[in-house]
């Protein structure tokens, strides 16, 4: 059954697209039938998937505001997942959405027709609770929420735990935690497993078991438009992204299914 997951955080880079783009790359390698959203008007996630976000007519804002169909907006990326890219253009959805008919489920209602073509649907949110980032939500089952093992990564805690709590109550009542993952740990740091750790206790059973540490190579791929896996594969960063989606391929895997 397909799984939409928003890959979300308020806060402002904390490995959203990184986890997006990398996680992508790690179902896919694993048998995965992937689909990534860029909501991001900075087109991050189109540009780590080897997508560049100049040369593109058509993106995730036409499809939102109706301009342009399904097939003429969706890219397959050499990362062998598919993607809906974005561009500066996308900003201008923040306007353009507001007087048109259900302008919070018109993410959801472009997917709809498309939910047996996939396994996962990784949505990468911007750093803000936009419009935008409320559509990804609306289409999602569930929110994975990327955090920075570092001192004000609890700060948005309750920030995001409300945001949950209002897109239950209007909008998606049936949205979940799919989880936390903690990102960019350093081992050497004490404050770094502090926060991991604190992490853990506050979200008993919500916090993924693979961590994600911070590796070089997570940083540099984008540059060569690939994910870690295709840029080194034996490095921490790749490896980490890798456990993660075996953890999420076996969470869902269908019951008597070895995953
Ligand atoms: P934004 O809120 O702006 O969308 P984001 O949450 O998507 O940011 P990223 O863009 O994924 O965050 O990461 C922020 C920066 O940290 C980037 O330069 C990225 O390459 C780097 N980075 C992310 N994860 C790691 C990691 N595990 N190790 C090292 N560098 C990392
Ligand atoms: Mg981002």
């Amino acid at each position: 059954m397909i799984r939409i997951l928003a890959v979300t955080n308020q806060k402002g880079g904390v490995g959203k697209t990184t986890t997006a783009v990398n996680l992508a790359a790690s179902l896919a390698n694993l048998g995965q039938r992937v689909l990534l959203i860029d909501l991001d008007p900075q087109g991050n996630a189109t540009m780590g998937s080897g997508i560049d976000k100049r040369d593109l007519a058509d993106t995730v804002y036409q499809l939102l505001v109706g301009a342009a169909p399904w097939a003429k907006v969706c890219l397959a990326s050499p990362g062998g997942y598919d993607v809906l890219p974005a561009n500066r253009e996308l900003a201008g959805a923040e306007i353009d959405l507001v007087n048109l008919p259900r302008r919070e489920h018109r993410l959801a209602d472009a997917l709809a027709p498309h939910r047996l073509d996939y396994d996962y649907v990784l949505i990468d949110c911007p750093p803000s609770l936009s419009l935008l980032t409320i559509n990804g939500l609306c289409a999602a089952n569930a929110m994975l929420i990327p955090m920075q093992c570092e001192y004000f990564a609890l700060e948005g805690l309750s920030d995001l735990v409300d945001t949950l709590r209002r897109i239950r109550r209007g909008l998606n009542p049936t949205i979940d935690i799919e989880g936390i993952l903690r990102t960019m740990f350093d081992a050497r740091s004490m404050l770094s497993r502090q926060v991991a750790e604190q992490l853990a206790q506050h979200f008993p059973g919500k916090v993924f078991e693979t961590v994600i540490p911070r590796n070089v190579r997570l940083a540099e791929a984008p540059s060569h438009g690939c994910a870690a896996l295709h840029y080194d594969r034996n490095s921490s960063g790749s490896r980490a992204y890798l456990g993660l989606a075996a953890e999420l391929v076996a969470r869902h895997a269908p019951a008597g299914v070895a995953a």
